[in-house]
């Protein structure tokens, strides 16, 4: 966003608004930190603010203050096509395009609403009179900061707000990991411990929750993981039987295809999970380096999201889909024996 487009959204903001936020489809803690944080932001100018989910997220992401104040979409359609049809502004965070939205895509196609897209995924769609997209950055989150410089009002950031802020940070960055990491985001993240982020709590709170089960369900995913050395490549297989085994609750399965990528030498890992209800194979990618999977996902799984992690779908069975995988990745050998770790 320039300084024109900065200071026609700040014109926009000067006056009370019926405002709408949405994250994408399964939001992750990036996607439910940045709308918390910027519905703290926007309620304090004097907004009506709703938060609308596609679908629900994890529980543990419910800590999170103002997190019960989520319409789910799926749960809640008529009151929030409601709000939609009524809203000035519609803010969609952590994603680019409206399909990232789930079923809230064909109403967020209908509404003349002015539309402010902050994201970081790669190819952005040009729906937004406001687009603040940057590949670069580590999270959403860590631009949500960057647009409240920019609008200066961070002395507005609250505790809640920062601890929102923060778990975004920490889970997209990996616990300040990946290269996304910059120098940037670590001050920006020291900056919400100083505005009220509690470090070690929100760790805790978003890390230390395992229960039994899923721990359990963690073992069967190791025990079905594949390692194939030729593509330096490890996948992982959770059937719905697997899932139903060991008492599956939405975000159990999260973080598991990074054991694939933990192995030595590996620099491509996937995962593929079984959704009989939508009768599709979910799948999440994660490479080291420059392998490319935001790439791979468009070729192949109707996917997308960053160089180093995407997500996407397969109608196939799941042997189907494993036939598929192995069929792909000659293609890619080249490319995977290039990558330097
Ligand atoms: P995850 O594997 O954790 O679901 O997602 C990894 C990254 O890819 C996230 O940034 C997420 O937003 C993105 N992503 C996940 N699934 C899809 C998908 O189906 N399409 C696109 N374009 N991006 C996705
Ligand atoms: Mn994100």
């Amino acid at each position: 966003m320039n300084k024109d487009q900065i200071q026609n959204l700040q014109q926009e903001l000067s006056t009370a608004k019926k405002i709408v936020i949405v994250p994408h489809k399964n939001p992750d803690g990036d996607a439910v930190g940045s709308v918390i944080a910027l519905y703290g932001y926007l309620i304090q100018l004097g907004h009506q603010v709703s938060m609308i989910s596609p679908n629900d997220f994890p529980s543990f992401l419910k800590w999170m203050e103002n997190s019960d104040l989520f319409l789910n979409y799926e749960k809640e359609k008529e009151q929030s096509d409601r709000l939609i049809e009524k809203a000035d502004l519609i803010f969609n965070l952590d994603h680019n395009a409206f399909h990232r939205a789930g079923d809230m895509e064909s109403i967020l196609n209908e509404v003349d609403a002015t539309f402010v897209m902050i994201d970081h995924h790669q190819q952005p769609d040009d729906f937004a009179t406001y687009t603040y997209s940057d590949t670069s950055m580590s999270s959403t989150c860590e631009m949500i900061y960057h647009f409240l410089e920019m609008m200066n009002d961070t002395d507005k950031i609250n505790p809640a707000m920062a601890a929102a802020m923060y778990t975004g940070i920490l889970t997209d960055t990996g616990s300040f990991k990946y290269r996304s990491t910059t120098s940037t985001t670590l001050r920006v993240a020291a900056n919400l411990v100083d505005k009220g982020a509690n470090s070690e709590a929100i760790n805790r709170k978003i890390y230390d929750v395992n229960t039994p089960s899923r721990m359990k369900l963690l073992g069967v995913a190791l025990s079905n993981m594949v390692i194939l050395e030729k593509y330096r490549t490890a996948y992982i297989t959770l059937t719905q039987k697997d899932l139903n085994d060991n008492n599956f609750k939405k975000g159990d399965t999260e973080g598991f295809v990074n054991y694939a990528l933990s192995l030595d030498g590996i620099v491509f890992a996937q995962i593929f999970i079984e959704k009989e209800s939508e009768a599709i194979i979910k799948t999440s990618l994660r490479s080291k380096g420059d392998f490319d999977v935001n790439q791979l996902a468009r070729e192949n799984w109707e996917g997308g999201g960053h160089k180093n992690a995407a997500g996407g779908k397969s109608d196939l069975s799941m042997t189907e889909t494993i036939k598929k995988l192995i069929s792909i990745l000659p293609s890619y050998e080249k490319e995977l024996h290039e990558v330097v770790i």
